[in-house]
């Protein structure tokens, strides 16, 4: 087990899934819900799962929810409930406080709450879907600011064969190949000998219309 421990408060749709992900990812996860069905569904599968009110301050303290690393608040449709965890969080004194927020004045509530992340899961799903339509190599697709992205490119049969050189996106397009992962591994930073062989998944950085540009030419 890794050491960081992480409390995540509604095991809806999101929270579980994200629980789980912790999880297998090797970590301690207490999982809270006030709905009894929910938390059974979940307790085999997490280090704890509890019924519990996440607005009640003296069952957040009797569950030792400060001496937990990070807090994620993932009650998503009762705003109310969200912003009152939110609190007692922050108030408890968690070190990490992530909270779900499901509309932007929900985002900027909680942000006027001083929460560390504010996640907007269902706007991010609909950003990255949108980008994966439009340009059918596209696996993923990550927004780091308004005008930097990183993307997952399908290497095209046109690309095969091809160094990482020749192709020169950095110069060419001012966006870079950062890795280059194939069934056998990946490479990480890439130099210009590396090829590339169609169905590698290439990793790209870069300012979004220079990514564009890009996968213009390669579409
Ligand atoms: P999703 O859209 O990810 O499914 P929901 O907002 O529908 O998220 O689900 C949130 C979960 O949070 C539900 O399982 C609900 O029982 C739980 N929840 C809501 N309010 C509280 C609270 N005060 N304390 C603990 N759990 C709560």
């Amino acid at each position: 087990m890794k050491t960081q421990q992480f409390v995540v408060i509604g095991l809806g749709r999101f929270g579980s899934s994200l629980a789980l992900e912790l999880m297998d990812l090797g970590y301690e996860v207490l999982g809270v819900d006030r709905n009894e069905e929910v938390v059974e569904e979940w307790s085999d599968r997490l280090t704890h799962a509890v019924v519990a009110d996440a607005t009640d301050e003296e069952v957040l303290k009797s569950l030792g929810v400060r001496n937990f690393d990070c807090g994620i608040v993932a009650i998503g449709d009762d705003i109310q409930m969200s912003i009152l965890s939110t609190i007692l969080l922050k108030d408890l004194g968690i070190k990490t406080v992530v909270a779900k927020a499901i509309s932007v004045l929900h985002g900027r509530a909680l942000e006027k709450l001083g929460v560390d992340r504010v996640i907007f899961p269902e706007r991010d799903m609909g950003v990255r879907v949108a980008h994966q339509l439009v340009t059918p190599n596209l696996l993923d697709y990550i927004e780091l600011s308004k005008e930097y992205s990183i993307v997952e490119l399908r290497v095209p049969d046109c690309l095969n064969g091809k160094n990482v050189g020749d192709l020169n996106p950095r110069a060419r397009f001012g966006c870079s190949i950062v890795a280059i992962h194939r069934e056998s591994g990946v490479i990480i930073a890439p130099t210009a000998m590396d090829h590339l062989t169609q169905g590698d998944i290439m990793v790209l950085i870069g300012a979004k219309k220079n990514i564009e540009e890009f996968e213009a030419i390669i579409n």
